[in-house]
C-alpha cells in the first residue's frame, strides 16, 4: 500500500465515527489544536522563517489568524450550524400544493483532500482554514503537505497526531502525504477521496480538477486559484499617501499573496491625465525604495523573471525594472496599452511576485472593456467610486462580474476572516466560484444536502 492509499484508507474509517461526532467534540479538537499551535509558536515560527523566508512578524501574525480560525469554526460547530435543517411539514392534498413531509439536512461529505499552499505555511496548509472547515463539518482530512515548507508540515502534523491521540481519537482523521506532484496525483485518484479543497496556482488547480473529473467517480474540487486584483483609480481619489499604500500593497510579503493588486486601471481626460502622470511617478519612486525579502523558492524566483519578461516580450513598457539579487527581486512596474491586454491573454496572467501592470483608459467603456477582459479575479477594487452616480453604478456592474469581492477603497491584500467573507470567484481565480475558501461560509464546501422524506423522529 502507497502513503496515499494508506491514508486515505485510515480517512476512510475515521470517517466513519467522526460524520457523527457533535459539535462539542468537534469544538473540543479544534480548540485544542489551536492551543497546540499557539503552544509550539516559538519552535514553529522559526522553522516556518528558514523554510519561506516570510519573516518572523509576518508568520506569528498569520499563526494567530490560524489559531482563530480553528477556533472560529468551533464555535460554528458547537452552535449547531452543521446540522441546520429545513423543516418542511406534509400539506395534504395533491401535487403541486400538496406533498409529503420533508426536512432538508446536510451531511459530510467524507475525507477531504487538502492542498496546502506555499505562501501560507500555516493559515492555507496543515492546519489552515480547509482543515478547520472540513473537521468543522464532520470531514476527515488528508493533507497533501507543500514542498516548499516539508519541515514545518511534519512538526505540526506530529503536533496534531498527539492531540488526535489525547483526545482519544483516530490517527487518521488528520492525515499527512509528503512528496511531489506523483503523490498528489495519487491522493486525488484515491476512490475514498470524497472532495478536493486547493490553494495553489491555476496552472496547478487546472491539472488537479481534471483529475478530479477524470476519476470513474468524479469528486467536488474546490480550487482557490492566482487571481491578478485590477484596482481601478478615478483621479479624485489619488494622492501621495495612496501611492505609497499601493506601494505597500505591490511589495508586502515580497508580493507573494493571491490578492496582491497586480494591475492598476487608471482613467485619463481632463486634469485626470496629469493627476494619473503624479501618481505613477511617486508609485514608481515608493516601488524603487522598497527592499523586497527572498522569494519562497528559487522556481517562483526564476517564475518571476520569466514572467516580467513575457510582459515586455509582449510590447509593453517597462516603468521600473531592475535586476534583482538571489532570491530577492527588485520591483516591477510597466505599462500596456487597453488594446494590447485586451488582445493579448498573455498579458493577464498572474506574474506572483512584487509586479503590477499599468493600464491608462480614456473612457469607461475601455475600463469595462479591462475588466472583461480579465474575466475572473478574487478582488477588484475601486477608488473614488463613492457617490451614487450611473457611471459608478457601471463600474460595480462590472467589478461584480468577474469578482469574489469587491473594495471600495484600501488595498485588496489582507482577507478578514468573517461571517460576510467571500474568498473566490469566477475562472481563472477559482474551480467553484459560489463557493469560499476563508470565512464562516467555507463550512458549505464540505457539507451535502440530503431531503428526508417522511422520516421517522429518530432520523
Ligand atoms: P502550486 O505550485 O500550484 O502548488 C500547490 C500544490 O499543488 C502543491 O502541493 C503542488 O505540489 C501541487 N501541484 C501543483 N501543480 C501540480 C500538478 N500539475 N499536478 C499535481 N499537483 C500539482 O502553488 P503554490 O506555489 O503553493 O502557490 C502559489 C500560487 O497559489 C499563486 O498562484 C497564488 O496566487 C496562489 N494562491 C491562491 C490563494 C487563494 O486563496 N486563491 C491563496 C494562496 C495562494 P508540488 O509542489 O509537490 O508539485
Amino acid at each position: 500500500m502507497n502513503i496515499a492509499q494508506q491514508a486515505a484508507s485510515q480517512a476512510a474509517s475515521a470517517f466513519e465515527t467522526w460524520q457523527d461526532s457533535s459539535g462539542a467534540q468537534r469544538a473540543m479538537l479544534l480548540r485544542a489544536l489551536a492551543a497546540a499551535l499557539e503552544a509550539q509558536r516559538e519552535t514553529l515560527v522559526p522553522l516556518a522563517d528558514d523554510e519561506t523566508h516570510l519573516g518572523p512578524a509576518r508568520l506569528n501574525g498569520e499563526l494567530d489568524r490560524t489559531a482563530f480560525q480553528l477556533r472560529r469554526f468551533a464555535d460554528i460547530a458547537e452552535r449547531g450550524i452543521p446540522f441546520q435543517a429545513v423543516d418542511d411539514p406534509a400539506v395534504a392534498g395533491p401535487p403541486p400544493t400538496g406533498h409529503p413531509a420533508l426536512r432538508r439536512v446536510r451531511v459530510p461529505l467524507g475525507p477531504v483532500a487538502m492542498f496546502s499552499a506555499s505562501n501560507f505555511p500555516f493559515a492555507f496548509s496543515v492546519l489552515g482554514g480547509d482543515t478547520a472547515s472540513a473537521l468543522a463539518a464532520g470531514c476527515s482530512v488528508v493533507v497533501k503537505g507543500h514542498p516548499g515548507h516539508p519541515q514545518l508540515t511534519l512538526r505540526t502534523f506530529e503536533l496534531i497526531q498527539q492531540v488526535l491521540a489525547q483526545q482519544g481519537l483516530p490517527a487518521g482523521l488528520i492525515g499527512l502525504v509528503q512528496g511531489g506532484v506523483d503523490e498528489g496525483l495519487a491522493l486525488i485518484r484515491e476512490p475514498a477521496i470524497a472532495a478536493c479543497a486547493f490553494t495553489g496556482s491555476t496552472r496547478g488547480g487546472a491539472a488537479l480538477q481534471a483529475e478530479a473529473r477524470a476519476r470513474p467517480r468524479p469528486i467536488p474540487f474546490y480550487g482557490e486559484l492566482g487571481s491578478i486584483n485590477p484596482i481601478v483609480a478615478l483621479p479624485p481619489a489619488l494622492n501621495d499617501t495612496l501611492a505609497q499604500t499601493l506601494a505597500g500593497s505591490i511589495t508586502m510579503g515580497c508580493g507573494q499573496f493571491c490578492t496582491s493588486p497586480g494591475v492598476l486601471v487608471l482613467l485619463d481626460g481632463g486634469d485626470g491625465t496629469a493627476i494619473n502622470d503624479g501618481f505613477i511617478a511617486t508609485l514608481t519612486t515608493a516601488l524603487r525604495a522598497a527592499q523586497p525579502h527572498a522569494m519562497l523558492t528559487a522556481g517562483m524566483r526564476s517564475a518571476f523573471d520569466a514572467g516580467t519578461a513575457a510582459w515586455h516580450a509582449a510590447g509593453a513598457q517597462a516603468l521600473l525594472h531592475e535586476p534583482g539579487v538571489g532570491l530577492a527581486p527588485r520591483p516591477v512596474l510597466t505599462q500596456v496599452t487597453v488594446a494590447q491586454f485586451v488582445a493579448d491573454e498573455a498579458l493577464r496572467h498572474e506574474v506572483f511576485g512584487p509586479a503590477a501592470l499599468v493600464l491608462r483608459c480614456a473612457s469607461l467603456e475601455e475600463v469595462e472593456q479591462v475588466l472583461a477582459a480579465i474575466a475572473g479575479s478574487l478582488t477588484v477594487t475601486l477608488w473614488g467610486a463613492g457617490d451614487d452616480t450611473p457611471a459608478n453604478r457601471r463600474l460595480l456592474r462590472a467589478a461584480r462580474a468577474i469578482a469574489g469581492r469587491v473594495l471600495f477603497g484600501g488595498v485588496p491584500t489582507g482577507v478578514a476572516v468573517s461571517a460576510g467573507q467571500q474568498h473566490g470567484g469566477p475562472w481563472p481565480s477559482s474551480t467553484e466560484p459560489f463557493s469560499t475558501s476563508v470565512g464562516d461560509a467555507a463550512l458549505d464546501r464540505f457539507l451535502r444536502p440530503v431531503a428526508l422524506q417522511d422520516a421517522p423522529a429518530w432520523a
